[in-house]
């Protein structure tokens, strides 16, 4: 049997967008890093994040673009945020993963007791800043990309308005209701969005120009969606949801799937042997099991897969 082990299955680490200048945006007009703007007419305040992970360049360019462009709310609130400015300012094409996080993720650290406790850290620093902005924020969109090749897809977390406007938005097409990672809260996940929406989105590859086109897409339908900016075009194709059924951590150093299974792979028999993890075999819990965004070297307590399945929606 063929396993793909750590040696053997390499991201395509080839940088093919252009490095967002991000000079002009830094200063911020209400925090470092954080611009947002009001219209006379009231509507709900629509927050869009970049750079939770400061090595997705994708997110940073389309907010810089719009910065430049002047975009502004016709109703309610935009606010226009670079998360991890202090990761992203290592970014090197030579070497595009290291500049993932300074100290941690930024996107595993949004409880509560977490950001109240003497730790510290600079993305812990940087989500303290961050905080209480979202407690104004009524609407959450987190602009992600991925290394391994999967299809795009929206993550909804466990909120029912989340799950209805990812569904809503039909761009990416994918909507997975999941339950978050074991190593910590996702912005998503923070307590302040238990019963307002917040999304994020996984516009596909790191560094691809059809990357920066999906989560534009995303964006601007969230905005016409809102309301924030005017409705045009089309009406939108809903999407699929799909719910996550089991969360794969890998268990020990030796997580290896048996085949390169892309993201988005429907596997379409239960108990069909996915990846070795160790001497334990993972297999597909039930028929028409679709794979979320594999990782190939997970580290061991790290989340190796998500299985879902499609829900009627
Ligand atoms: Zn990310």
């Amino acid at each position: 049997m063929t396993t793909w082990g750590r040696d053997r299955l390499l991201p395509d680490l080839s940088v093919r967008l252009p490095i967002p200048d991000l000079r002009p945006w830094l200063e911020g007009n209400v925090l470092p890093g954080v611009w947002s703007f009001s219209a006379a007419e009231p509507g709900p305040h629509v927050a869009l994040v970049s750079l939770m992970h400061g090595n997705e360049i994708a997110g940073a360019l389309l907010l810089a673009r719009w910065l430049r462009q002047e975009l502004r709310p016709v109703r309610g609130r935009l606010t226009f945020i670079f998360a991890n400015t202090a990761a992203f300012a290592r970014f090197d094409p030579a070497d595009p993963t290291i500049s993932r996080f300074i100290d941690e993720d930024l996107n595993r650290v949004w409880d509560d007791r977490l950001l109240a406790s003497a730790r510290r850290s600079a993305e812990l620093d940087r989500a303290r800043a961050l905080r209480p902005l979202m407690d104004e924020v009524d609407v959450l969109l987190d602009l992600h990309s991925m290394l391994w090749p999967s299809d795009p897809l929206i993550i909804a977390g466990a909120a029912p308005a989340a799950r209805a406007l990812g569904v809503r938005l039909g761009t990416p097409a994918l909507v997975v209701a999941d339950h978050g990672h074991q190593t910590g809260l996702r912005l998503i996940d923070s307590p302040v969005f238990a019963a307002r929406p917040a999304l994020l989105v996984e516009g596909g590859p790191h560094w691809e120009q059809a990357t920066l086109e999906t989560l534009e897409s995303c964006a601007t339908a969230l905005l016409r969606d809102t309301g924030v900016i005017a409705a045009e075009g089309p009406p939108r194709t809903p999407g699929r949801l799909a719910e996550v059924t089991r969360t794969v951590v890998a268990g020990t150093h030796n997580f290896a799937f048996v085949q390169d299974f892309r993201g988005g792979t429907v596997i379409p028999r239960r108990n069909t042997l996915l990846a070795l993890d160790g001497e334990q075999e993972i297999r597909t819990p039930h028929d028409d099991c679709l794979l979320i965004m594999p990782s190939p070297r997970a580290l061991r307590g790290h989340t190796a897969v998500r299985l879902a399945r499609y829900t009627g929606n």
